[in-house]
């Protein structure tokens, strides 16, 4: 490996990576592992604290817990116990991270624990890589990418260019959208917190403050959790619309059911009528989500547009609040928490925020009721979730190829329009031969795209399709890979 200065790089195969999370990394992986034939490829990340690892893996609080169980959290589609293997070999070393917790396919293990394991799988892909097939690092952010010549041009914040053939955008999650107020110069003050996922450490510095979080999801419950541990003695408030607190995930896996779509054409209605019908005969929805996800792309791509906005306007939030669940320990200290009168759980909405010199007084409008309440607190953070809306996110990258046409949110802001293959599609309506994309930016497209069991299929596939779409004089053969090998010590 090269760590590129970020000057022009020319090369006759060279693929440029944007992002180094999960799925930036896993493509890197499988271009290492598969290209037979000379192949340059370049990893672009601009927070170098997150390479391998992206937001989610880079954490270094071993209370945040995956929320999917060790024996599916795989890398590899095709080798699906290599993360269960490679933690139940480390056993000894990593017990200290979880005390009390063993490794075992149901476990929920640290986070951080993963970032170690993918950042152990991209160095023995490229200590196995054949000679002439490179890689280069390049700790930056990519503002814009404009074509010449049949080359794209990567332009970097630096002011440095990187010249490739192939360019994927694996640019993840993005941080939340501030919550809609009528006076929103508070999102200005250094009381609020608005990106749960950037800052290090925790923003709540005092363990006898008070502090309101906006969400009630599994970011609220990582911050939660880091306060407890700190044996955080002050109050916390949580505002939801529906102050739903994520369900649990059953102790042991449930029993996979099969879920019969019979033949009649699919409508959320008809989904529902077979979902209840399931639920009717014993099975819990817990195994009924599981059967549905292998196959939620397929049912949502068979959708019409018209039938993908009813699931969104009826059913979305039930989906989403059965479909993330908790890690049984990061549940029990939630629970120690709300039964100790730490944290109180609100439904409703952030209405104003008026601070002063000693805090801020946020009015929520309670759901049901539409009583106001005022509650005083010291801090406020945004834990609502990824915005998906790319009209709305301020990335250069992507407002670049957005005013340009070179790409286009898909018909329901939850991502880029993109084609099967993750080629993005322009504004004329033509997937690029150049540019593709995979994980959160196909959300519109395929709705469950956000996780590894998703993102590692189509990390594998994208690498494929790209080593045999190069250009005659670039094109790099595919080789067939060993086994990651998963047991061999970094
Ligand atoms: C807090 C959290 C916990 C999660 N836990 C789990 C879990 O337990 N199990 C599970 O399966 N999934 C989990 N997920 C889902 C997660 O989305 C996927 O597992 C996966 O990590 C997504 O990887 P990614 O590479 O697509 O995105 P990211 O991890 O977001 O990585 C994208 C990277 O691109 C970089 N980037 C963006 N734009 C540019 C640019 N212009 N130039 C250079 N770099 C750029 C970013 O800095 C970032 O590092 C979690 C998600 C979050 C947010």
């Amino acid at each position: 490996m090269t760590a590129a200065s970020g000057d022009r790089v020319q090369s006759d195969g060279t693929i440029a990576i944007v992002g180094a999370g999960f799925a930036g990394t896993m493509v890197s992986v499988h271009l290492l592992r598969r290209a037979s034939d000379p192949l340059r490829i370049i990893l672009i990340e601009r927070h170098p604290e997150r390479f391998c690892r992206g937001v989610a893996y880079s954490t270094r609080e071993d209370c945040h817990l995956l929320n999917v169980r060790a024996g599916d959290m795989s890398a590899f589609p095709n080798y699906p116990d290599d993360f269960l293997q490679w933690a139940l070999d480390r056993q000894h070393d990593l017990a200290g991270s979880f005390p009390g917790h063993e490794v075992s396919p149901h476990a929920f293990l640290p986070r951080r624990i993963y970032g170690e394991y993918l950042h152990g799988v991209f160095k023995r892909a490229l200590a196995g890589a054949r000679p002439g097939v490179d890689l280069a690092l390049v700790y930056d952010e990519v503002v814009d990418i404009v074509a010449s010549d049949g080359l794209q041009i990567l332009k970097l914040r630096s002011g440095n260019m990187i010249q490739a053939h192939r360019v994927v955008l694996a640019l993840g999650n993005f941080p939340p959208a501030d919550p809609p107020v009528a006076d929103d110069s508070f999102y200005r003050s250094t009381r609020y917190w608005r990106n749960p996922w950037l800052e290090r450490g925790s923003p709540i510095t005092n363990r006898d403050e008070a502090c309101l979080i906006i969400g009630s999801g599994l970011t609220m419950v990582d911050l939660a959790i880091s306060l407890h541990d700190r044996d955080f003695q002050g109050r916390i408030h949580v505002v939801s619309r529906h102050g739903r607190l994520p369900p649990v995930h059953c102790a042991s896996s449930e029993n996979l059911c099969r879920v019969d779509f019979g033949e009649e054409p699919l409508t959320v209605r008809s989904l529902l009528r077979r979902f209840r019908t399931q639920l009717r005969t014993g099975q819990g929805w817990r195994s009924l989500i599981s059967a549905v996800r292998p196959c939620t792309a397929l049912i949502w791509s068979s959708l019409p547009l018209r039938e993908k906005r009813r699931f969104l306007r009826h059913l979305r939030t039930f989906w989403d609040n059965h479909r993330h669940q908790l890690a049984p320990v990061a549940a029990e200290k939630l629970h120690v928490m709300i039964d100790s009168g730490r944290l109180t759980v609100h439904a409703g909405r952030v209405e104003r925020f008026v601070e002063d010199e000693h805090g801020v007084d946020v009015t929520i409008r309670l759901r049901g009721s539409g009583e106001r309440k005022v509650l005083r607190v010291d801090r406020v953070v945004n834990c609502t979730g990824s915005e998906c809306d790319y009209r709305k996110l301020k990335h250069p990258l992507t407002e670049n190829l957005i005013r340009r046409g070179m790409a286009v949110p898909d018909f329901l802001s939850f991502g880029l329009a993109v084609a099967p293959d993750g080629a993005l599609i322009n504004a004329e309506g033509c997937a690029s031969e150049f540019l593709f994309t995979l994980g959160p930016p196909r959300k519109g497209t395929l709705w469950e795209t956000t996780a590894v069991p998703e993102i590692r299929g189509q990390a594998l596939q994208l690498a494929e399709r790209l080593l045999t779409s190069l250009p005659r004089h670039a094109a790099a053969r595919v080789r067939e890979p060993a086994e990651p090998v998963a047991s061999v010590r970094d």
